[in-house]
């Protein structure tokens, strides 16, 4: 069922992801040559709990062993945290992050540059985010979620680089994954009609090589095929009368270079 939420919902689902969006601006410092997948998975869900009443959503979600999801390089989505996985110079690092506060959800995920990166590699980081940036412009009343996919496409168009196609962003509310699902690949004018109330977690996934992809034998992490580089970043937004609104940018907004939102 697609839900509709209210001004006052919208309010509470933005107060819980405005954790992950100063969470994401002290992982910007964080993230360093050296420190292990689970010290970053450690320090979210400290953060994340050290805000009244909010609790990370992936922490048992279908099992899930992480506070947050880690996914590394080639890795594109629901990478464990590990001890024993560091960090090295010039490596890409997603960070998706889940939050539910007093009932509703809110979904963001970014990924971040291990000490300097490639210069290809810093144009994968650049058009994902923009895709990201196209994508939701798209988020208005009387729009389509096909056109959210559209954007992303034109986005991708022409840079040699591939939209992962088997993963797609979602609904958002009371619970994480709601419909309408919001696919990364469209055409204008089709798909479900954008509403105003309505929340959807926007999330281009694009990779350097192949967007074919497949699970590792741990059960969770996705990656490419061809092991080649993969980005990926998320916002939830809200389609609001007067344009789309992200729910889930810091308090005090952190500009840095190469992201934009
Ligand atoms: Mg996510
Ligand atoms: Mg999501």
């Amino acid at each position: 069922m697609l839900e509709l939420k209210s001004r006052k919902e919208v309010e509470r689902i933005a107060w819980g992801g405005q954790i992950i969006g100063t969470l994401f601006g002290e992982l910007e410092e964080k993230i360093r040559v050296e420190i292990t997948t689970q010290e970053i998975d450690t320090f979210a869900e400290e953060f994340i709990r050290s805000h009244d009443g909010a609790v990370p959503i992936f922490k048992g979600l279908y099992g899930f062993p992480g506070a947050v999801c880690i996914s590394v390089n080639e890795e594109i989505v629901h990478g464990i945290p590990s001890a024993s996985r560091r960090l090295r110079e010039g490596d890409i690092v997603t960070v998706d992050v889940g939050v539910k506060r007093e009932g509703w959800c809110s979904d963001s995920a970014r990924t971040f540059r291990v000490g300097e990166v490639e210069e290809e590699t810093e144009e994968l980081l650049r058009v994902t985010s923009e895709a990201l940036t196209a994508a939701i412009a798209e988020a208005v009343p009387g729009g389509h979620v096909g056109d959210i996919g559209a954007a992303v496409m034109q986005t991708v168009d022409g840079t040699g680089f591939r939209i992962i196609r088997d993963l797609v962003g979602h609904g958002i509310g009371r619970n994480v994954h709601e419909d309408p699902q919001v696919p990364n690949l469209g055409k204008r004018g089709e798909g479900p009609l954008l509403r105003e109330g309505m929340v959807i977690a926007i999330e281009p996934m694009i990779a350097v090589g192949t967007d074919r992809i497949r699970t590792l034998d741990d059960g969770w992490t996705v990656i490419t095929q061809d092991r080649s580089l993969s980005a990926h970043f998320e916002h939830t937004v809200a389609v609001m009368e007067d344009g789309p609104r992200i729910l889930t940018d810091a308090v005090e907004p952190v500009v840095r270079s190469g992201y934009t939102s």
